[in-house]
């Protein structure tokens, strides 16, 4: 079975799949908005593991310094081009110290693999180490991130798998036999090529994945969040509150909505100008998520309305947490700072959503006519 697996091939087959890859990578690059950072490293680090698997496979038929020096630094180069686009593409780029120490890295095993003499087994370990320690770097960074998701998963458990596979292959080095080389058809060296091959492919489809991923972030971002204020959109804020209606009919739980409207909003925009009134739009904003804890949501309704969301929050619950938004001021204290009226109603049984923001609204309406600057709570029908 081993002597049917011809390993040069196998060598040439990584080569091969690098280079597919990067054509993936970079043609799904250009169609990608340019806030995905990361995605030119990630086209060039298969590449270079073409390259390097290219001068591998032509080992013996070339001089050494390129067959071992080159093409063992080019691995390297690869796996540190994925770390670093990884980093990139998670808004982390690698400080300098990191830089010059991977570049650093590089020269030593150029240099290295070019005056070593000894035993093969030696070049092993040395390679294998560097290159498995960057791998587990690589996965560790990727599944420390906050926001996990298959793909983030999936590329973690890849580059722990190779990294484990190179590790292994490193520490059984002391123990091969001196006649040993690359291509020697041995059960290590062989889970070791398809180990490389396999990773190199499955670390680049993982790249591919968490570009698509984040994309479909973005692209539900813009939906769902007002591009001002970063607020839920009306439509998002309407969706949520189906779903948090149908929750609390079913688990018997109350449900709150806060109407909120800024006070003489329009002699801010009159008296400062737009960009003012922008501002403290995304102040204000600010100030009442500083007062609302999860799961609590808060949407634009439109123009500078605003509409609270409460789970699990009953009336005098939903009360308090209106006088502290109330209460509140600009976090900003060059900006105009607006008082804010407020209209409360929390949920009765079988009442809509639409019935439930209009007795919010005909509070705010009443705080308003009162003077503005105050909170009501709309308790009768
Ligand atoms: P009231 O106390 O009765 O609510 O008075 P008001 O001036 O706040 O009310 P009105 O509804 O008359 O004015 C709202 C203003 O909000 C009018 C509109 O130009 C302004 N506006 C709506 N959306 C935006 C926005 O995105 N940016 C800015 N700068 N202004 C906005
Ligand atoms: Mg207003
Ligand atoms: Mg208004």
């Amino acid at each position: 079975m081993l002597d049917m697996l011809e390993l040069r091939t196998i060598s040439g087959v990584t080569g091969v799949m690098g280079c597919l890859m990067a054509l993936v990578m970079f043609f799904q690059r250009r169609s990608y908005p340019p806030s995905i950072h990361g995605l030119g490293h990630w086209t060039a680090a298969p590449l270079v593991a073409f390259a390097s698997a290219l001068l591998f496979t032509l080992r013996g038929m070339v001089p050494e310094l390129l067959s071992l020096g080159l093409a063992n630094a080019l691995m390297f180069a690869g796996a540190a081009l994925f770390l670093a686009g990884t980093y990139r593409f998670f808004e982390q780029p690698l400080s300098a110290r990191a830089q010059a120490l991977l570049w650093g890295i590089g020269l030593l095993i150029l240099l290295f693999m070019r005056f070593f003499t000894g035993p093969y087994g030696w070049r092993v370990l040395f390679m294998g180490l560097l290159l498995g320690g960057v791998g587990a770097w690589h996965a560790r960074i990727i599944s420390r991130q906050p926001m996990q998701s298959f793909a983030t998963r999936f590329t973690a458990i890849v580059l722990a798998l190779s990294s484990t596979i190179i590790l292994a292959r490193a520490f059984s080095a002391p123990f091969m036999s001196p006649q040993e080389g690359l291509f020697t058809p041995s059960p290590m060296q062989v889970v070791y090529l398809l180990g490389l091959a396999f990773g190199t492919l499955l670390t680049s489809i993982g790249t591919v994945l968490m570009a698509s991923e984040h994309l479909r972030q973005e692209l539900e971002r813009l939906v769902t969040r007002d591009s001002l204020t970063g607020a839920l959109t009306r439509r998002a804020l309407f969706t949520t509150g189906e779903a948090e209606l149908a929750r609390s009919r079913r688990q018997g739980r109350p449900l709150s909505v806060l109407m909120l409207d800024l006070d003489h909003f329009k002699q801010v925009n009159d008296q400062h100008g737009h960009v003012v009134g922008d501002r403290v739009l995304v102040d204000f904003v600010a100030r009442a998520h500083a007062v609302l804890r999860r799961p609590a949501v808060l949407g634009r309704y439109g123009g500078e309305e605003f509409v609270a969301l409460l789970p699990d929050t009953d009336a005098a619950q939903a009360l308090a947490v209106a006088e502290r938004i109330r209460a509140s001021t600009c976090a900003d204290p060059e900006l105009p700072c607006c008082h804010v009226s407020i209209g409360v109603a929390t949920a009765r049984s079988q009442e809509s959503l639409d019935a439930l923001i209009n007795r919010a609204d005909a509070g705010l309406y009443q705080a308003k006519a009162q003077g503005r600057n105050q909170v009501v709570q709309q308790l009768a029908t």
